[in-house]
This record gives structure tokens, C-alpha cells and sequence, in this order.
């Protein structure tokens, strides 16, 4: 493989240089996974937290993302004993819902990036290149244990929007931080994620906040049914609420002398502590004159009203929901994903396999040049980074991780702005992993690992796949070495 240091010095013939690498190393591949930046949101034209942080009126706050984000229980009867560490959520309602209502509104108002459409694509041609060759194993070995099958992609991303996870359904989509469309309970009555109605939209005022203001018929945001004491109490103060409240059931008009009956005498009053039950419509209030002939039936809707608060509660207890945004972490099943993959890839191939993956690539044997074993084709694991950003700097760790996983048949392709940064692969300790993964003290990431510079994730993954369309056109130049070299290093005359 041609190394990282080799590459063309123009900046044009570098990126196409890479492109071939890329869309060569997506061609090839049997397994796929996708990292998506946070970044393709603003692209979007979404509202980025960072960005938002540092604006007014956010900035003027004080409060940190770590606030933001936290998943601290909302405890405010235990009083702010650190206040910079309390949870936003807890120490300023309104601006809590006023943050994360901006960035909530802003991506429920926008449409989905077409750049999830070339990407299906991708997937799509990677997952049919492992169904090939699981079929291949099939035919050639009926006696021995048939491998599973298995996941053959997965996407992951630092994005909040859901939309990969929307738009590449049944695709596997792990979000790191969480989902902006999703809820919890603030109190962490249960784990249930709890959603809002997709036409919602916060009422996010001109300073920034979303004010409590409740607007559910019948009900103030003073209303003891929203003060709280614990998850169970609150649900008992629910019920014995409702129970003392007017229930809808059938209003029958009657004639005021009968009415007189239904009040409450005056001892009644003195053995209940609660307010006495109000009739629906007090017959006081009755128009004077002559009572109807018929008998008027109408039905009150008290429960029916929709509720409409702008700060949302949970559906069980009614604590204040928080947004299910988390520090970013990557999850257990995408790290399954990967183990298991490498696992797959060093497994030996059946005689079909070899010469199915062969015909996929002209390079395996036409270039004799090479000692045969490794020549040897296999199966290949391919690493699509969209976006380099060094806030998230442990993801990128753990994919060049990943790929010293796959021992030489992992690829990473990184669709970044032009940087130094980005154009380094490398990671404190890496010497001890790769003594750990066992791997020859001659491997180097920068023969697996190639940047792909451009303006933006969208234009980058648009180039990518114009030259993944037409490699037929350049792959029998490209994989004659000769003919390689002397097209991106010229000899200087
Ligand atoms: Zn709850």
C-alpha cells in the first residue's frame, strides 16, 4: 500500500490522490461503519449547543454545557449547596427549555440532508459485496458450522437531530449524545423516553426563556397537583386530586327546588378537611324563569382539554422533563459490532470466497511483483469519518483504534477541513495498543488511514461517491503502480 508520506504535494492532486484511496477502500469493503460529526448540523443550517452557548443571552448566563447536559436529578427542595454544578434543569426552568427549545425547534423545522441518501448508498453496495460472500461460504462448506451472519454496518454520531437514525432505518444508528426529540423524567421517576408531539414547537421568548405558563383548563402552574414530594407521593397526590375534582359525567338540569337537596349541610363541612365536591353547575346561577319542559343533557370535558404547558412534565410523576442529551460516550453495541467484525475478518477464506473478493478488485493478482501471501485476498472493514472535530477527540482515538483492530484490513476514510490535525493519525499510547493488539512494530495508521479535504462534510461526501461512481474508469490506471506514480509523481525535470 502506497504510504501516507508519498502523497502529491498539490493540494488538488492530493485530495483525488485520496478520493481513489476512499472510494477503492468503500468498493472493496465487506463491513461499514459511519461516523457523522456534529458538524452536518450547522451545514444544515440546525442550531449548534456550542454556538448557542456563546451567545447572547446564553453567554451572559454563565451556566456550562456540563449544566446543560447534566443528568442530575431536578432537586430543588434540597436548595443549591454548588451552585456551578447544579443542573440548568433545577437552578433556571426557563432557561433550560429556552436553550434547548432553540435547538429543538430549529431541527424539528428542518429538512433531512441529502447527504443521508448517498450514504444508504454506500451502505447499500458494502452490505451486498458481505452477502456475496456469505453466500459463497455457503455453497462451498455445507458440513461444517455456518458462521451467523451478522451485522455488516452501523452508523454513529455526535449529532442530537435523529435524522440518520430516521433516514437509514433498519440501519443500525448509535447516538452518542442522545437524541434532542427524545425525553426524560426529570426526577428519574422511570426510564421511559417520553416524546412531544411533532408539531410542537417551545414559545421561546425574546429573552432567550421559556416561561412556566401553564395553560391546561382547570389547572394553575400554582395548582398543588405540580408541587412534588417523591415519585410515589406524587402519583397519590394525583389520584386524591382528581378524586375530589369534578368528574365529566352528565349534567342534568333540574328544576331548582329538587337541586336544593344536593347541598352540602353544614356539618359536613367541619369532618372534611378538603374543600366539599362543587356541583358541575351550581343552581344558583340557574336563569330565572319558568324551568324547561325537557330535560337538557350536557356533558363537561375537564379531563378531555388538551394540556398544553410550555414547560413539558413528565406523564407519570409531573416533575419537569429534561432533554435526553448526555455527555458523549460511545456504546456498548457499537463496540460489539466492532469486536465482532475483526473477529470475522480473520477467519480463513473457502476457495469460492477468495475468488469471488479477488474479481472485486483486479489488484489481488495482477500484481506479481508482491509475495503471494499478501496477495491473499480478504475480507476488508471500512471506516467512513464524516467530520473532524477536536471536541471529540476520543471518538477519533477510538476509531483509529478500531482500525489497528482489523489488523490491515481496516481502512479509515476521513472527510475533514483541511488541517493539520486532521491530516494526523496518530494518539497518546500508541505504541502500548499497538503492542497489545499484537501488531508488527512495522505497522503505521498512516497506510490505512486517508484524509479526504473538504470545504464541508456535504461536498465531500459528494466527491467521494462521483468518484466511486466512476472508478471503472480510472481503476485499471490506478492499480498499475507504474502508471500510478508516474501520473501523481511526475519526476522533476
Ligand atoms: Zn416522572
Amino acid at each position: 500500500m502506497q504510504k501516507k508520506a508519498d502523497a502529491p504535494q498539490d493540494p488538488a492532486m492530493r485530495r483525488e490522490y485520496f478520493q481513489k484511496f476512499g472510494a477503492s477502500a468503500i468498493n472493496d469493503a465487506h463491513f461499514i461503519s459511519i461516523y457523522i460529526d456534529e458538524q452536518l448540523a450547522s451545514e444544515c443550517g440546525m442550531i449548534s449547543p456550542t454556538q448557542l452557548l456563546s451567545s447572547p443571552p446564553y453567554n451572559t448566563l454563565g451556566y456550562t454545557i456540563q449544566q446543560y447536559t447534566s443528568t442530575a436529578q431536578y432537586t430543588p427542595e434540597l436548595g443549591i449547596t454548588d451552585a456551578t454544578k447544579q443542573p440548568v434543569l433545577t437552578l433556571n426552568r426557563p432557561a433550560f427549555y429556552g436553550f434547548w427549545g432553540n435547538v429543538f425547534n430549529s431541527v424539528m423545522d428542518n429538512k433531512p440532508a441529502e447527504t443521508y441518501q448517498l450514504l444508504i448508498q454506500f451502505i447499500e453496495h458494502v452490505q451486498a459485496n458481505n452477502e456475496a460472500v456469505y453466500k459463497a461460504w455457503m455453497q462451498e462448506d455445507q458440513n461444517t458450522k455456518q458462521p451467523k451472519a451478522g451485522l455488516s454496518s452501523f452508523v454513529f454520531t455526535t449529532l442530537t437531530d435523529s435524522q440518520a437514525k430516521l433516514l437509514l432505518k433498519p440501519i443500525e444508528v448509535a447516538e452518542l449524545q442522545g437524541s434532542i426529540r427524545k425525553f426524560l423524567c426529570g426526577r428519574g421517576c422511570c426510564a421511559d423516553l417520553q416524546d412531544l408531539n411533532s408539531e410542537y414547537r417551545f414559545p421561546v421568548n425574546p429573552r432567550g426563556f421559556v416561561e412556566s405558563v401553564a395553560t391546561r383548563v382547570g389547572q394553575d402552574i400554582v395548582d398543588p397537583s405540580y408541587g412534588f414530594k417523591s415519585p410515589l407521593q406524587g402519583i397519590i397526590d394525583r389520584e386524591t386530586i382528581a378524586l375530589t375534582k369534578p368528574k365529566p359525567k352528565p349534567v342534568i338540569v333540574e328544576k331548582p327546588k329538587e337541586a336544593k337537596k344536593e347541598k352540602p349541610k353544614e356539618g359536613d363541612a367541619e369532618k372534611k378537611p378538603k374543600k366539599p365536591k362543587k356541583a358541575p353547575l351550581d343552581p344558583a346561577l340557574y336563569p330565572a324563569g319558568p324551568a324547561p319542559e325537557k330535560l337538557i343533557i350536557k356533558t363537561l370535558q375537564l379531563s378531555a382539554q388538551p394540556v398544553t404547558e410550555t414547560q413539558p412534565v413528565c406523564t407519570f410523576c409531573q416533575a419537569p422533563l429534561r432533554f435526553n442529551i448526555q455527555p458523549c460516550k460511545i456504546p456498548t453495541n457499537y463496540k460489539q459490532f466492532i469486536t465482532q467484525t475483526s473477529k470475522t475478518l480473520q477467519l480463513p477464506l473457502q476457495p469460492a470466497q477468495v475468488t469471488l473478493i479477488s474479481a472485486q478488485h483486479n489488484n489481488y493478482q495482477t500484481n506479481k511483483s508482491q509475495p503471494v501471501a499478501k496477495t491473499l485476498p480478504s475480507q476488508k472493514f471500512v471506516l467512513l469519518e464524516l467530520g473532524y472535530n477536536t471536541a471529540f477527540k476520543k471518538v477519533h482515538e477510538e476509531n483509529l483504534k478500531t482500525v489497528m483492530q482489523m489488523k490491515g484490513n481496516g481502512f479509515l476514510v476521513r472527510i475533514a477541513k483541511p488541517s493539520d490535525e486532521a491530516r494526523t493519525f496518530t494518539f497518546d499510547g500508541i505504541d502500548s495498543y499497538k503492542t497489545n493488539m499484537q501488531l508488527d512494530a512495522s505497522f503505521s495508521l498512516d497506510n490505512y488511514c486517508y484524509c479526504v479535504e473538504a470545504d464541508s462534510i456535504r461536498q465531500g461526501v459528494i466527491d467521494l461517491m462521483e468518484m466511486f461512481k466512476d472508478r471503472y474508469l480510472w481503476i485499471a490506471e490506478w492499480d498499475d503502480l507504474k502508471k500510478r506514480n508516474d501520473k501523481y509523481f511526475p519526476k522533476k525535470k
